[in-house]
């Protein structure tokens, strides 16, 4: 089979490349490198099964070509990381929407199933929990430049689901929830990776707030089972998953947990969101998923627990 990947040089579209070509599969895939990384493809280079192209989405011609010789696209490329979001609305919006569009419109012409990644930061401050896929979405205000993220994906599934059921194309839609492993960076101030740097270097672990709010993080080997999963199955089509894990750790929990696991000195530094985050953020308390509707129609559950999860990423930065 032949894959597209948009996004493959980022760290969850590198880890579904690897799943790929492991299984057998040709992989072709498509990053501008603006927050992936050639570092991430660097081992499969050598691989004849793998292709690469630096470029853009928006160069049209290119996608619809590499659309069209693969039997399954999976469309990753996105802007992540809610620094970013907060610093860089316009492209944020504008990659989100233009991205998905121009991958459907591709897809449609020869009715190629589409996977699109979709996040948990759909739901929004929803406090119904565990979130299922039929829940209701909660927006903030617009003036609070963190929810057009939220809204930018919505849209993407909006998208995603009318071209299913207007044109009958095969589409899927995956809401990853925090999604951690090797080769996810820092960079865009992702909690994991950042409290392990700081901790193998002995600096103080910044907890943002009061270290209350939690998540629930899936290993990324996990979560691309679970991609890999879903577009293997006709019966997806037109569906959205949840994909995440249900082990809920609090910052502060996760913060300690690191320390120990590195065997790090390091204080734990609780920092006031006004300071972490620019003007318009709001963070969320709680997000944990249900996911009922992935284990009944796949099977799927995570398989690495937090621990191994937080070792796995110690072991790949230190
Ligand atoms: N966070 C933190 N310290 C950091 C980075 C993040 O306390 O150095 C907090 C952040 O405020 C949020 C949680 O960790 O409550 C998860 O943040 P991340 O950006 O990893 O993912 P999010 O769930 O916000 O998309």
């Amino acid at each position: 089979m032949k894959a597209f990947i948009t996004g493959g040089a980022g760290f969850i579209g590198s880890h579904l490349t690897e799943a790929l070509l492991e299984q057998g599969h040709e992989v072709f895939i498509l990053d501008d490198l603006s927050t992936g990384s050639a570092e991430n493809f660097r081992p499969f280079k050598s691989n004849p099964k793998f292709h690469y192209h630096i470029a853009s989405f928006t160069d049209v011609p290119l996608v619809s070509e590499l659309v069209d010789c693969a039997d399954v696209t999976y469309h990753l490329a996105a802007a992540v990381g809610v620094r970013l979001i907060v610093e860089s609305p316009v492209r944020t919006i504008e990659t989100n929407v233009r991205g998905t569009e121009i991958i459907l419109a591709a897809a449609a012409k020869k009715q190629k199933p589409v996977f699109i990644a979709s996040t948990s930061e759909v739901y929004g401050k929803s406090t119904d929990f565990p979130f299922r896929e039929e829940g209701d979405l909660v927006m903030g205000a617009t003036s609070k430049g963190r929810w057009s993220y939220a809204c930018s994906k919505a849209i993407d599934e909006f998208l995603a689901l009318a071209y299913y059921r207007e044109k009958k194309l095969p589409t899927v839609v995956g809401r990853l929830f925090n999604t951690v492993g090797p080769r996810q960076t820092a960079r865009y101030g992702m909690v994991l990776p950042s409290f392990v740097r700081q901790a193998l270097s002995s600096e103080p672990l910044t907890v943002y707030g009061d270290g209350t709010q939690s998540r629930c993080f899936c290993h990324v080997k996990d979560s691309v089972r679970a991609i890999i999963g879903l577009m293997e199955k006709d019966r997806s089509y037109g569906e959205v998953f949840n994909i995440g894990s249900t082990r809920e750790i609090s910052i502060e929990e996760l913060a300690k947990l690191v320390k120990k696991q590195v065997g790090s000195a390091s204080e734990i530094q609780k920092i006031p969101y006004e300071e972490a985050y620019a003007e318009g953020f709001e963070d969320m308390m709680r997000r944990v998923p249900s996911i009922e509707k992935i284990r009944s129609h796949i099977g799927w559950e995570p398989r690495f627990s937090l621990e191994e999860i937080v070792g796995d990423v110690i072991s790949s930065i230190a």
